[in-house]
């Protein structure tokens, strides 16, 4: 589909759940979450029902994504079905990783092309204080498995927060021997994010840098998105940023949002889009949501003001968890 503004959009983040098995102080409080009920959450049968709808407007790239995806059971079948649909190239997964080498063969059974893993640090006591849990250690197991499956496109996302400075450097050498990227994603001001320190990609490879050196700049392609990536001397895997604030890449974007509540969010900073699970509960059919799905999309933001602190922009008011990311 291409919106008012010329842009292709071919890629759709769906939220699965809102829930989480980790509660990382960027993105969930400790206590106190409200949890969305389930039955305002989107069945699989109406995820697979606007995946259809999707597919048929050209969104042929979908990432499931939450909360934490594989806490809701079934996500191998959902997967599977989600493939087997016309014009559905690509099935990937974004997790925490908690429960990935439980999981990964069913998944990789049902045609998961490939998985991003959440993981800021690689020290146990560092990963414990951003997750508020204790779980590197099946983390690392889920890495470990993900870059075992022939042919899963593996990716790792870390946010630099200055409190895990002392960790980009070895997160990094998880590249080195390995096809694997290791992207570092600015941190956005939404949620619990907007209180959190930030590291601009210019601070990371300064970081990186000085313990690597100099970074070559790699134009082949790698992946769907806004990421940019580089490769060093010696290192099989990449090394990327997505650095939404100090390089906006608004004009470039390809992408809308699935909440789990069923809100198609055509711009991550705007509670723009449209209800498409209060469309299905009215009863419309398939064309009237493809018409829905196409003004929203053709009508996407040209760009979001995550710098503008002047409080005119209407701004998204749900967390991370929320949106999916
Ligand atoms: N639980 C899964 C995971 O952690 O990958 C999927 C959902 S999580 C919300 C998706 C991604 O959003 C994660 O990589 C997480 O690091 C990122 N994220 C959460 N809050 C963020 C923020 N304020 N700015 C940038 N990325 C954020
Ligand atoms: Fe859970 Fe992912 Fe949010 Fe961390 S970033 S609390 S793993 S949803």
């Amino acid at each position: 589909m291409i919106d008012r503004c010329a842009r292709t959009i071919d890629y759709i983040r769906i939220s699965v759940t809102d829930r989480c098995n980790l509660r990382c102080v960027y993105c969930m409080p400790e206590d106190g979450v409200q949890w969305i009920p389930h039955n305002a959450v989107l069945s699989y049968e109406e995820i697979l029902r606007l995946c259809r709808v999707f597919a048929g407007l050209g969104l042929s790239k979908i990432k499931l994504t939450g909360g934490e995806p594989l806490v809701r059971l079934g996500i191998d079948a959902l997967i599977a079905d989600i493939k087997a649909i016309p014009g559905i190239s690509c099935v990937t997964l974004t997790t925490n990783g908690v429960l990935l080498a439980d999981q990964l063969s069913g998944l990789v059974s049902a045609g998961l092309d490939g998985v991003n893993i959440s993981l800021d640090t690689l020290d146990r006591e560092q990963f414990r204080a951003i997750t508020r849990r204790d779980e590197l250690g099946r983390v690392l197991a889920g890495l470990n498995a993900a870059l075992d499956c022939p042919g899963l496109n593996v990716k790792i996302n870390c946010l630099p927060m200055g409190s895990n400075d002392n960790q980009l450097v070895p997160m990094v050498a998880l590249a080195k021997d390995r096809p694997l990227s290791v992207r570092f994603i600015e941190v956005m001001p939404i949620g619990l994010g907007k209180d959190l320190e930030y590291r601009s990609e210019a601070e990371v490879r300064a970081i990186l840098e000085a313990h690597y050196g100099p970074m070559t700049p790699f134009h082949g392609k790698l992946g769907n998105g806004p990421c940019h990536y580089f490769s060093l001397p010696g290192f099989v895997g990449k090394v990327g940023f997505i650095s939404a604030l100090s390089h906006q890449f608004c004009s470039e974007c390809n992408r809308v949002r699935l909440t789990s509540e069923g809100f198609l969010k055509t711009c991550l900073q705007y509670e723009l889009g449209v209800d498409l699970k209060a469309l299905m509960d009215e009863g419309r059919d398939d064309e009237f949501l493809a018409q829905a799905v196409q003004q929203a999309i053709y009508n996407k933001p040209l760009q979001h003001h995550f710098a503008d602190t002047s409080g005119q922009q209407s701004l998204e008011h749900h967390g991370m968890s929320q949106i999916g990311g």
